[in-house]
This record gives structure tokens, sequence and C-alpha cells, in this order.
């Protein structure tokens, strides 16, 4: 599976101060290097690095199901994730809230669960056998905080 880390132009725009969801500018905080999950390269935020906290819809506009909560990347400039496989950042608990939503973005009924670390690349490919699956969202299984999201690989059925 391929976990897509957000776009780099809008990681960019929150580093200039640009406003969050809520139309706030990001807050700044410095990491103690646990449990700090940047949705930018995907790895924890070293210890003493300095890093964004801000409100984030990973949706295209407001609707029912665009939940909007909080979310970590790191302050400095850093290299967007781009590797096959899981990233680092599902690494760091032992389980991960996993849930398939549909190409409008709704939540695809049945679909959501709190599934182990180790087994999460698997339990996400069997999602993409549901039909209306376009893409599965994981969210950390203790704050539903958004971490990351996988689309349907083009060549799934
Ligand atoms: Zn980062």
């Amino acid at each position: 599976m391929r976990y897509d880390p957000l776009p780099t132009d809008l990681v960019r725009a929150w580093r200039a101060g640009g406003p969050d969801a809520n139309g706030q500018a990001p807050k700044r905080a410095t990491s103690d290097g646990d449990g700090v999950p940047c949705r930018h390269c995907l790895r924890d935020v070293p210890q003493g690095r300095d890093y964004l906290i801000l409100a984030h819809r990973p949706f295209g506009a407001p609707q029912p199901y665009a939940e909007v909560g909080p979310i970590f990347v790191c302050a400095e400039d850093c290299a967007a994730w781009e590797g096959d496989g899981v990233p680092p950042v599902l690494t760091t608990s032992p389980d991960y809230l996993i849930k398939g939503y549909s190409a409008d973005e709704r939540i695809a009924y049945g679909t959501g669960a709190v599934v182990a670390a180790a087994g999460i690349d698997a339990a996400i490919a069997a999602r993409f056998d549901d039909p209306r699956v376009a893409f599965v969202d994981v969210r950390s299984a203790r704050n539903n905080c958004f971490q990351t999201r996988v689309r349907r690989p083009t060549n799934a059925a």
C-alpha cells in the first residue's frame, strides 16, 4: 500500500503562518520525541525540534462526514514521505483506527475497525475488496487524529 503524506504546498502554507481549517494560525511547540507524528514526512518529529499544531480537515469540502481535527507537522522543512509500505509513523502505537470512504468522501459503513499496527497493511488492502471504498484513512485509535490516507491501488478490483 502507498501511504499519502499531506501535500507539500499545504504544509508550506502552514509553516508560513497560513490559516488552518478553523481559520487560525498554527500553534508552535517543541517535540519531546514521543508520539509527535508529522503528517508530511510521516515520521515522529525528533526530540528538541519544533512542530506545528493545527486543525485539519482532510476532505475536499465541508460536509457531514468531513471531520476536522488536530494534527502535527514539522515546523521546519521536511521531505514528503514517498516510500513503499508502512511509514515509520504507523509503527509507534499498538493499533490504529482505519475507515473506508467512498469517492464522494462518505464513510463506507462496515469498513471501520481498530487494527493491530503489525497487520495494518493487510487490513487496509482487504478494505479495497469492497467496491464502495475509494480510499482508507488511518487515524489514531485513542485520539481519532487523522494520520494518513491510502488511495485505492490502480491495479485493484
Ligand atoms: Zn515532517
